[in-house]
């Protein structure tokens, strides 16, 4: 098929590549440009299916002819020559928009400010074992675009985060999820939240009265913001206490129910593999798209149980002589933070830190006082921490080494204590991300 449209992908790692594939493979006049070095892997693949690119930089005029360019969602809107596309008003779309055309797979999206990975990953694990043909995409694996290049999928589990969101206009998910909303990334959003909420709010846009849209009717923000917008979707809320149409809920704090289309599916949280409040909510977004998915209750339910979690969110670690050690390393705001202090039972030693967003952490007070018995600080400047802590904890720490951090928190925690990596903070300060913080974290407690 040949088709002399130019497009132009900005940044050339998983998602802009993908994106350039599979532009070649529709017969576009393709160019991808990245500003920084091209990773080999992506430099190989790009050499692979014939897709001219420049790295180290961008060359004006080899962009500015773009019919439409495909920005990678870690390009802000302030990079200059993103600017320079604006002013001569050439559409820039997203890869997830640009892959949504090729494809006539079913989409569940899920979007929120936390939990997105676990409940892609819990619903793409349901729908697995449901015998469906899934594929996982998004924020998570291979990009979509590589994927609707080079599979056959008949769904697909997109993760999304709000500046994949941004770049998305007539896309239309068949099952769109968003799990909840809290001040994150405020710094790409002109420091104005309602920007941040409008763009989430992009994984509701264009559905029609055949398709759903599940959020959490606790969710303060999400419930306002739908005042004021008109959705034509069947609307799915779930939420911790039942309220007037929640298809999803808890009773007595022991057994989640959902009731769907003369479907009731009822499942004790102590089955759930998921633990904490926060996962509750999660298990229930994935139940009630495992419903609308018509996937029977059983399967449903084995999911639910055997779902093995994602590294880096809550994962237990091992027990050292009774101590319980946990990598939340992925917890890398106040929010995210607060619901891994919840989920945790008896006293805790909580490793905190790194590159603190602004964060308030005043929120997280009352939790830390009741739980907290010592706190670890794990950053390049501790000081905002010292601060906001001093007072509310028998100690406080500092370091600023994993192995000094695990050391002393093993130090300070006694048997059945928990010592808990939660850091509400992104990880550049010390590490190279929160992966590789993560995984130092584990070594460092398997070498005590
Ligand atoms: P995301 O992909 O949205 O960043 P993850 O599933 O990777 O979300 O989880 C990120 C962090 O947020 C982890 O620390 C996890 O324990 C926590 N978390 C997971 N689900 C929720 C939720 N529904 N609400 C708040 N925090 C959550």
């Amino acid at each position: 098929m040949e088709n002399r449209e130019r497009i132009v992908i900005l940044g050339a790692g998983e998602s802009g590549t993908g994106a350039a594939i599979l532009a070649r493979q529709k017969g576009y006049d393709v160019f991808v440009s990245d500003a920084g070095k091209i990773k080999p892997f992506y430099r190989d693949l790009l050499d692979e299916y014939h897709v001219i690119y420049e790295s180290g930089g961008h060359t004006d005029r080899l962009i500015l002819n773009a019919s439409t360019v495909i920005k990678s969602p870690g390009i802000p809107e302030s990079a200059p020559i993103v600017k320079l596309l604006r002013k001569k008003e050439i559409p820039i779309i997203s890869e997830i928009e640009f892959a949504g055309k090729y494809t006539n797979a079913k989409k569940i999206c899920i979007t929120g400010s936390n939990g997105k990975t676990t409940t892609t990953s819990l619903i793409h694990h349901m729908m697995r074992k449901a015998g469906l043909n899934v594929g996982i995409a998004g924020n998570v694996g291979r990009s979509f675009a590589f994927q609707v290049a080079t599979e056959g999928y008949d769904y697909y589990v997109l993760e999304l985060s709000s500046f994949q969101l941004d770049g998305m206009y007539e896309f239309k998910a068949d099952i769109a999820i968003l799990l909840n909303i809290t001040p994150d990334h405020l710094d790409r959003y002109d420091y104005n939240f309602q920007n941040y909420v409008d763009s989430k709010f992009r994984v509701s846009q264009n559905l029609t009265e055949d398709e759903y849209f599940v959020f959490c009717s606790d969710d303060e923000i999400t419930i306002k913001e739908l005042e004021k917008i008109v959705s034509r979707a069947e609307q799915l809320p779930f939420a911790y206490h039942r309220k007037e149409n929640d298809v999803a809920w808890v009773e007595n704090d022991a057994e989640i129910h959902i009731e769907f289309e003369n479907v009731d599916f009822t499942m004790s949280l102590q089955e759930l593999s998921l633990k904490g409040k926060h996962n509750t909510y999660n298990s229930m977004a994935a139940g009630i798209a495992g419903n609308v998915l018509k996937i029977r209750n059983d399967v449903i339910r084995e999911a639910l149980m055997d779902f093995q979690g994602v590294e880096h969110r809550l994962e237990t670690v091992m027990k050292v002589h009774g101590i319980n050690f946990i990598n939340d390393s992925k917890a890398t705001n106040v929010n995210s933070t607060w619901y891994a202090l919840e989920s945790v039972n008896g006293q805790t030693v909580w490793i905190v830190g790194g590159v603190d967003k602004g964060n308030d952490y005043s929120e997280l007070y009352n939790l830390v006082e009741n739980k907290v018995k010592a706190i670890v600080c794990l950053g390049k400047d501790n000081q905002r921490v010292i601060q906001a802590f001093s007072g509310k904890v028998e100690s406080i720490v500092e370091t600023n080494k994993m192995e000094d951090a695990v050391k002393a928190a093993y130090y300070l925690a006694r048997d059945g204590d928990t010592v808990l990596l939660s850091p509400a903070c992104a990880s550049f300060d010390l590490f190279e991300s929160f992966e590789d913080r993560g995984r130092q974290f584990k070594s460092a407690v398997r070498a005590l």
